[in-house]
């Protein structure tokens, strides 16, 4: 079992936290360069019986001029051939704009999206659940998870459930 797994996410939300955690510290360190139009590898997982290659996908946000305009068809076209999507937001913020404008992009394509949500030891658990309420009225994703990166919480269960897509 193999396959590409696209992050996407807003800045701090923790994706390179997230990837520290289940790669190694120095991988996701060593190429965490300056975004680039490009997509661009930021860690290889070798399980046993599995490998996941995770891709950054930076230009997913509302274009303010031609070239973000470019850069959202390359970060789009990304969407679509790889196997799974991780859309990590933060517990701890609300849902606005931004959000909203990424999960119209999701309605575009047809690869599995799992709504990671990170940072749950900074909520309370009423307030996990009345965001994952509204986030199941936006979008059908494949899965929903509530992680936090930084203490390893699910971390484990959300590798297997990624595993068992591929
Ligand atoms: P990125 O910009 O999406 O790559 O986010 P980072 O991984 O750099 O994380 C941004 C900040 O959030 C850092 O200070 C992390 O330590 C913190 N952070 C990441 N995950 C968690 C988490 O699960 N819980 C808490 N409390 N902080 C986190
Ligand atoms: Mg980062």
């Amino acid at each position: 079992k193999s396959g590409f797994i696209s992050i996407i996410g807003r800045p701090n939300v923790g994706k390179s936290t997230f990837l520290n955690r289940v790669i190694g510290q120095k991988i996701a360190i060593m190429s965490d360069k300056p975004q680039t139009t490009r997509n661009k590898i930021q860690g290889v997982l070798t399980l046993s019986d599995a490998q996941m290659v995770f891709i950054d996908t930076p230009g997913i946000h509302k274009p303010k001029h031609k070239l973000g305009d470019f850069m959202m068809k390359v970060a789009q076209n990304t969407l679509k051939e790889v196997d799974l999507v991780l859309f990590m937001v933060n517990a701890e913020e609300g849902f606005g704009r931004g959000e909203e404008f990424i999960l119209e992009k999701f309605q575009t394509i047809n690869t599995p999206v799992f709504l990671v949500i990170n940072k749950i030891d900074q909520v309370h658990p009423d307030e996990l659940l009345q965001i994952i309420e509204l986030y199941k009225e936006k979008y059908a994703f494949q899965e929903i998870v509530p992680i936090s990166a930084l203490e390893g919480n699910n971390v484990e269960r959300l590798l297997e459930q990624i595993k068992a897509i591929l």
